[in-house]
């Protein structure tokens, strides 16, 4: 088959996730011609799965708290959050005809929970707006010349940007486009990119078949949750999280798991302890489980004088011997302090989202790439990570704005110089 001819483009943008399209959003607000380019048959398909146990747009909570929860990166999403923030989200969603609320949590859903009708919405305005899509359209890296290669239903074609906004996510649920096939091709152009890792992920710990088998996806409620970070910084936190056939998730978990995650990296299996009743002291725990249990088993005298059984108690058998259970002092104690050795993060294709990934160091204010000028990247491909609760897609969108805006202001100053 002969190739097909190049064809030349003033933007693309690579990636239709919700980073990608707010690129496009961006850049065609300002006037520039925007072609979309889309591995998969439809574009926002991650988009599509974070909606499905209820689309949580972004997080409620004061703007100072909100930044902090990118942790080493808070600086540099901060930055990009003070153009574009959880109220301006909020505004955007509105402008869509998709209104937002708040919820118990401080997390921010679409009144219909739904992510499917705002990414309808918000594609037939792109489309009204004159931003071509090209699904089936995957990039795979860059022709000697500088030209981009992308593999067509119809062969392999050469296409020349003015400038480029790659915005092809992370490493995780590869299945829905995002499969970091990118990380080499960025490497060898001189960009610095950190291996992409699991993040809001679970951990393998290793239970007995019974744990396993009668409690796997039990969840676990509430709990607090003490661990110690590779720094040696002591972090506790109460929330829910999930047991596992292999481990345990979760959001208590995932809010933790970058800390685990690189704890596990610097020491080996990391020890966290969780308080299965966070409502009863230390003191009343010992005091009731030493009450005479007469003829009553001990599962039920647990179960009596501190209110645990399921899953909980389960886990109690999980780490004490039959002594060791039947004994006050220590079973109250390790209600207050069960510890759970875990072993390693679950892969990353079964993770929420990813860390690692283009370092912002290589990159100027508006997300261009200093060694590849004309190129911007953004959204979970760029190295920062945050929990669950809206964080995640917030930065996406940020990023993608910014993005966008960068690559309008470079063809127009590329333009102005060719005609002065
Ligand atoms: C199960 C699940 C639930 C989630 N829930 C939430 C939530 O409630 N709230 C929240 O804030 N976040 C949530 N997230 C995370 C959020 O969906 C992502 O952070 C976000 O979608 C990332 O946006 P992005 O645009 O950077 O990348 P993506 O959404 O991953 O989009 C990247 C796009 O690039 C395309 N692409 C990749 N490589 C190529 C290539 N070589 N050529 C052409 N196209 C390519 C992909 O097909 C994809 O369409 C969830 C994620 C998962 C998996």
């Amino acid at each position: 088959m002969s190739p097909l001819p190049p064809t030349h483009v003033r933007l693309a943008i690579i990636g239709g996730g919700p980073a990608g399209l707010m690129a496009a959003e961006t850049a065609r607000a300002a006037g520039i011609e925007v072609d979309v380019f889309e591995a998969k048959g439809s574009v926002g398909r991650k988009f599509l799965i974070a909606g499905k146990g209820g689309m949580n747009l972004t997080h409620g909570e004061p703007k100072r708290e909100f930044v902090q929860r990118y942790g080493a990166r808070a600086r540099e999403v901060g930055a990009w959050l003070a153009a574009f923030d959880a109220d301006d989200l909020r505004e955007w969603a509105r402008g869509l005809g998709v209104e937002t609320f708040v919820g118990t949590s401080g997390r921010v859903f679409p009144s219909d929970l739904k992510a499917a009708p705002l990414l309808r919405g918000w594609v037939h305005r792109l489309r009204e707006s004159g931003v071509r899509f090209h699904v089936h359209h995957r990039w795979l890296g860059w022709h000697a010349d500088g030209s981009l290669r992308m593999a067509t239903p119809e062969g392999e074609r050469a296409i020349r940007a003015d400038a480029v906004v790659l915005a092809l996510g992370g490493g995780s649920w590869p299945q829905l486009g995002s499969d970091g096939a990118w990380q080499p091709w960025l490497a060898d152009r001189g960009v610095t990119v950190t291996p992409l890792v699991p993040s809001n992920c679970g951990f393998d710990i290793g239970w007995t078949d019974h744990l396993a088998s009668r409690f796997g996806g039990s969840p676990l409620k509430p709990v607090v949750i003490h661990l110690r970070d590779a720094q040696g910084r002591e972090h506790s936190r109460q929330g829910e999280c999930v047991i596992t056939a292999t481990g345990i998730e979760g959001s208590l978990i995932y809010a933790f798991s970058g800390l685990l995650r690189d704890a596990i990296a610097a020491h080996g299996p990391t020890t966290i302890t969780l308080d299965l009743a966070p409502d009863r002291t230390l003191d009343r725990l010992r005091a009731d489980l030493a009450r005479p249990r007469g003829s009553r088993s001990m599962s039920e005298h647990l179960r009596r004088q501190s209110g645990l059984a399921g899953v909980k108690a389960a886990l109690l058998h999980e780490v004490l011997d039959r002594d060791q259970f039947h004994d006050a002092e220590t079973l109250a104690r390790t209600i207050k302090r069960l510890p759970l050795t875990l072993k390693q993060a679950r892969p990353i294709e079964e993770a929420i989202s990813s860390g690692g990934g283009v370092r912002l160091e290589g990159m100027d204010e508006h997300l261009m790439l200093n060694a590849l000028p004309g190129v911007f990247c953004a959204g979970e491909m760029l190295d920062w990570e945050a929990p669950t609760g809206g964080y995640l897609l917030t930065a996406c969108f940020a990023s993608g704005r910014l993005a966008g805006l960068g690559a309008s202001r470079w063809i127009h100053r590329s333009v102005e110089n060719r005609t002065t």
